[in-house]
């Protein structure tokens, strides 16, 4: 039988790097995958998978309103994948992630997806959310904080270093950089 599997994350734990050696690993076999990532990021051009150490693969983007059960049974009638990868998955609307469970129960593709669990105020993504409710399996990659634990908040900070603690869950395009921390040290940095 075929999963859902939700990668989840904080910032710049390498996800995408995961993703795309776990692709090359079934292509490497000569098993062909398809991946899937949101178009709202653009921050590695459009239709790219990108990962911070310097591989990419091209990519497939989802809109909000795309049906992802449609994209990937049309890709399957281009011939046979071993399984689907979506990255920035916590991008997925709550629709679209019941699309996701229902490839996997009714055309029977493994799909692997890669997202962030919470926002830089601590609160799950929509995709994240829902992922969390319906995959059959989970995993986290993780990441370190400056302190040595494990990392699974983020803070988003501006040009100057300063933290923000308010604002829209998803800003793109802007200077703001972002910083994972262990609970504490998150707690510590947006003064709650
Ligand atoms: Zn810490």
């Amino acid at each position: 039988m075929a999963k859902l599997y939700f990668n989840y994350s904080t910032m710049n734990a390498g996800k995408s790097t995961v993703l795309l050696q776990a692709s090359h690993n079934y292509r490497e076999r000569g098993m062909q995958t398809y991946l899937m990532t949101a178009a709202i990021d653009g921050r590695d051009g459009d239709g790219r998978i990108a990962s911070r150490i310097g591989i990419s693969e091209q990519a497939d983007t989802f809109q909000p309103d795309d049906d992802v059960f449609a994209m990937i049974d049309n890709r399957l009638k281009q011939g046979q994948i071993a399984c689907v990868f979506v990255d920035e998955a916590q991008f997925l609307s709550e629709q679209q992630v019941w699309q996701l469970a229902r490839a996997v129960d009714d055309l029977n593709i493994p799909v692997l997806a890669y997202g962030l669990r919470v926002d830089f105020q601590g609160k799950l993504f929509p995709g994240s959310a829902t992922l969390l409710a319906l995959a059959d399996e989970m995993r986290e990659v993780r990441t370190i904080c400056t302190c040595g634990r494990k990392a699974t908040m983020v803070i988003r900070q501006d040009q100057h270093g300063n933290t923000i603690t308010e604002g829209a869950q998803v800003q793109i395009g802007g200077n703001e950089t972002y910083v994972s921390l262990c609970r504490k040290h998150w707690r510590e940095a947006m003064g709650a």
